[in-house]
């Protein structure tokens, strides 16, 4: 179950896992109001990048708690109740797209490698 038709989110708790080498993606989505579907999930396990202090490639152990609204269509932005919206387009979610955004996200971060965690 990669791919989720939006409109068959309901407010029962939609189960899902996703594992792609050593990462975890597991939560669920569930309807919310207004069009908005909550996702909630942990991603958690091992990603490779490199270190932003000698370039070298390594394991960044990563355990993270998300939460953040699908919308299914544009979100009409609401200054009374700021969310995080992720807008999609194509009345369908991409579990494994969701994920991969979001380990670049964490690569875009500052990470540094064990060896020079140890000299600073
Ligand atoms: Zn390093």
């Amino acid at each position: 179950m990669m791919k989720v038709t939006l409109r068959k989110i309901g407010t029962t708790p939609l189960d899902f896992e996703i594992k792609s080498d050593e990462i975890t993606f597991k939560g669920y989505l569930q309807y919310y109001a207004n069009k908005l579907i909550l996702l909630k999930a942990k991603l958690y396990g091992k990603i490779i990048t490199n270190c932003d202090i000698c370039a070298n490639e390594f394991k960044l152990d990563i355990n993270e708690e998300l939460e953040f609204f699908i919308s299914d269509g544009i979100y009409e932005k609401n200054e009374k109740y700021l969310l995080d919206v992720v807008e999609l387009f194509d009345a369908t979610a991409d579990l494994k797209e969701l994920m991969n955004s979001e380990i670049e996200l964490i690569k875009s971060d500052y990470n540094s490698c064990e060896e020079c965690r140890v000299v600073q």
